[in-house]
């Protein structure tokens, strides 16, 4: 998907144009209204594999099992040399 050319129209314009990412329409209910993992340990799972998936990104995470949360990354440790 495109949002807009940075070079043509401008970081500005472009990033409004993705407004639909930041107002949370893309998040499914069930997330929103059922799911305790949201939002604070889990964001609604991922847009993009919602739509291989289901055709639509307002659909749900394929790789969420609705009772347990998805994969979450571990905390990166940080080793210091
Ligand atoms: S764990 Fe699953 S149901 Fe809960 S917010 Fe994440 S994707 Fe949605």
């Amino acid at each position: 998907m495109s949002y807009g050319n940075v070079t043509h129209e401008g970081l500005g314009k472009s990033w409004n144009n993705m407004i639909e990412w930041r107002t949370g329409s893309l998040i499914p209910k069930i997330c929103q209204q059922d799911c305790g993992e949201y939002p604070a340990k889990c964001g609604g799972g991922c847009r993009i594999e919602s739509l291989n998936a289901n055709g639509s990104m307002g659909g749900n995470d394929p790789y969420c099992l609705q009772t347990k949360p998805v994969a979450r990354r571990r905390g990166i440790k940080q080793i210091f040399i």
